[in-house]
């Protein structure tokens, strides 16, 4: 997988700093997480493609986390668009959106499904062959959902000196799954562990914006690859972050210290700093595998 951001600023323009939206590659496909105003041009500017988006996934209903979706579905319209596209969100978006296109008269050419989302535990979304992605909630002024995109076990390759006439496809096949081989009396034959080598462990990524500091999120996001959570303020807001319900740097690097996740990602940084380092002076004293959001970031899990 591999993660690319977008935007990661808060509500308030700031020159350089773009509304949340931020792409997630996995194989052959982009997840577009948030969908800022002007998400398509930062598309764009980075390299990621229509095309290659069939599942958006919108975190709530503030302006700066989806006001960029209706253009970039018209966009995706009369630029000939066939394929399905699924968006998740909070109740409201359906509502919304038909309304928008009512009134500015796009029929679409493809198929939109608009899946409400709105429970509180958590709960899967969407499912291939190789990737689950659930939502979770978070703590927020209104609804808002984090979302977790964790990979399948992943087959495991065939040793090619290993091959040979004795070794039935079959087998071959079982071996990959980490599957030993019995003989017909029921002893080992082949062990998945000597014939087959892994290289590529199955990654998870937790997406948490915007949210209080809670530690109702820890059991979702444990021992994540990867953890972006937002971090409005420094720690001498602290009370605007409770008022607001968005987080400091400092609770963010704690949520990641406790959650045990291999590296973080601050972002949503509010338009009152105009530098971010500060985000990073104070919250690698915490949790040091850090990086700070900027658009055009990009983060291999
Ligand atoms: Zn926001
Ligand atoms: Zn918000």
């Amino acid at each position: 997988m591999k993660f690319k951001v977008l935007g990661a600023g808060s509500a308030t323009p700031v020159v350089g700093r773009y509304p949340s939206a931020f792409a997630l590659n996995h194989e052959n496909e982009t997840f577009l997480i948030d969908c800022g105003e002007g998400t398509q041009w930062r598309m764009l500017e980075f390299g990621v493609k229509h095309h290659k988006i069939n599942h958006i996934f919108i975190s709530h209903l503030h302006g700066d986390h989806f006001l960029g979706l209706v253009g970039l579905i018209s966009s995706m319209n009369s630029l000939g668009r066939k394929q399905k596209l699924t968006v998740y969100a909070p109740p409201g978006l359906k509502e919304i959106i038909t309304i928008q296109f009512k009134y500015q008269e796009t029929r679409l050419e493809f198929d939109l499904v608009l899946i409400e989302i709105i429970s509180e535990e958590k709960s899967p979304l969407f499912e291939s062959a190789t990737i689950v992605v659930s939502s979770f909630p978070l703590v927020h002024r209104i609804s808002t959902f984090g979302f977790l995109f964790e990979e399948k076990i992943k087959p495991r390759n065939f040793k090619k000196d290993k091959l040979s006439e004795e070794i039935s496809l079959a087998n071959i096949h079982q071996l990959k799954q980490g599957k030993d081989v019995l003989d017909e009396n029921g002893k080992i034959k082949y062990t998945s562990e000597e014939y087959t080598f892994s290289t590529d462990l199955p990654k998870t990524f937790a997406y948490c914006s915007d949210t209080a500091y809670s530690e109702s999120i820890l059991p979702f996001i444990q021992n994540a690859d990867l953890l972006y959570h937002e971090s409005t303020f420094l720690q001498d807001k602290i009370r605007r972050a409770e008022e607001t319900f968005h987080s400091t740097a400092t609770q963010a690097a704690s949520i990641a210290f406790k959650s045990n996740v291999k590296h973080l990602v601050l972002g949503h940084f509010s338009a009152r700093y105009k530098e971010i380092e500060p985000f990073f002076a104070e919250a690698s004293g915490i949790f040091p595998n850090l990086t700070l959001a900027i658009g055009g970031t990009e983060i291999d899990l």
